[in-house]
């Protein structure tokens, strides 16, 4: 029997064809906690730092 990744409850697992519910979560608040968690940023990809609009002091040498 799997575990609420969220909770660590035991989860039943659903038969097939019948609807899924909250699966793989123990229940509908489980699942809106682990939605929140994407949202909050926790498995958000880093985005790209924003280059400075400066210019180079060093540039045209020579
Ligand atoms: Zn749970």
């Amino acid at each position: 029997m799997p575990d609420c990744p969220i909770c660590g409850k035991p989860v039943v697992k659903p038969t097939p064809g019948a609807p899924r519910g909250a699966y793989p979560f123990c229940s509908d608040r489980c699942r809106q906690v682990d939605l929140g968690r994407w949202f909050d940023g926790r498995y958000a990809i880093p985005a790209e730092e924003a280059e400075p609009d400066e210019d180079d002091p060093r540039d045209g040498r020579g």
